[in-house]
């Protein structure tokens, strides 16, 4: 296989094979093979989303330890990082969100634990969205979700949501593959545009796997696709696994732009860093309050970064930033 040949093929709009997004991944990070990759995606992107970058923002309204388990999690019970419960009431909500609208985030997410009441969760959103511009976007990340309570995530007047199948879900987390797959699709089927990533890349994972994971995320055409790798929660079993570098990083979130259909506008990358925006992301999130990343309950004093130092890396990497509300989340109204 050669390298041209891969490039001039999605050049031309085709989907690569998985032994083609597997031939990527396996050069070195730092070749010049990658960096062709790099700035092949960084051309796609720019092209299927106008140029402009995308800056999310997303606020927790629960901090409570979590049964579920995924040892990537700083909320997992078995981490024993936080071992007390505190929830937003609707006025904090209220005052995140409209800090966040202010400061310019083209989608608002809404984030629990798995376990946080539904219907609180509903109660929460029908204050925050009462209280934002019609037009601000607004995306749910919750747990896995029937139909029934994805058409009143809809209803409530969310886009979309935030959904993914980790890596190695069923082994390093105790949820079902194929109930997280059925939520995206129940998702897909309220109308809700879903967005999704490659999530959380470690050392230990192949570049089969993760070609499996981003021709998976190609599959559902989701509003954005992407790489994120994972952050070590001091003193776990995953952390002493070690972490990958914001290089490779880069690479992975390159080849996922490479596997995506161009009907994919979005592709994002997390913690946000320069490398990754040369490399083809165009979405970043700004974070506050409890970060399933972070040991601190208020990540804005951690490892959060805010909407204007997203925006600042976008800058740095040479991307304008969209203003206004996000395209990746409303395809059909932005065509
Ligand atoms: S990732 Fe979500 S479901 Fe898993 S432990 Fe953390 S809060 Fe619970």
């Amino acid at each position: 296989m050669k390298i041209d040949d891969v490039l001039n093929k999605t050049g031309s709009g085709e989907l690569l094979s998985r032994d083609e997004m597997v031939f990527l991944l396996d050069f070195p990070s730092d070749s010049i093979g990658t960096y062709m990759v790099m700035a092949e995606a960084n051309r796609i992107s720019k092209e299927v989303s106008q140029g402009k970058a995308e800056v999310h923002a997303q606020f927790a309204l629960n901090l409570a330890p979590c049964s579920c388990d995924c040892l990537f999690c700083s909320f997992a019970e078995v981490n024993g990082v936080f071992t007390a419960s505190t929830a937003l009431s609707s006025d904090q909500a209220v005052a995140y969100a409209r800090q966040f609208e202010k400061d310019g985030a083209n989608a608002l997410f809404l984030m629990s634990t798995a376990h946080y009441p539904f219907e609180r969760f509903l109660e929460i959103s029908g204050e925050v969205r009462k209280n934002l511009k019609p037009e601000t976007t607004l995306i749910a990340n919750v747990g896995d979700q029937s139909i029934k309570s994805a058409l009143k995530l809809k209803d409530a007047g969310f886009s979309g949501v935030y959904h993914a199948v980790r890596l190695r879900e069923g082994i390093d987390t105790t949820l079902d593959v194929g109930r997280r797959r059925q939520s995206i699709a129940n998702f897909r089927e309220a109308g809700l545009e879903v967005g999704t990533c490659v999530e959380p890349v470690g050392p230990e994972h192949t570049n089969e796997e993760l070609a499996d994971m981003i021709a998976f995320t190609a599959s559902f055409n989701p509003a954005y696709s992407g790489a994120a790798r994972r952050i070590p929660i001091p003193g776990t079993r995953l952390a002493a696994l070690g972490i990958i570098s914001e290089l490779r990083m880069a690479q992975i979130v390159a080849v996922t732009r490479l596997g995506m259909p161009r009907s994919v506008l979005g592709n994002c990358t997390h913690e946000p860093c320069t490398l990754g925006a040369i490399a083809g992301a165009n979405l970043f999130w700004a974070e506050v309050g409890a970060n399933p990343r972070d040991v601190e309950a208020k990540t804005e004093e951690g490892r959060g970064e805010s909407v204007i130092s997203c925006r600042s890396v976008f800058q740095e990497s040479n991307w304008e930033v969209l203003r206004g509300p996000s395209r990746f989340y409303n395809r059909a109204s932005s065509r």
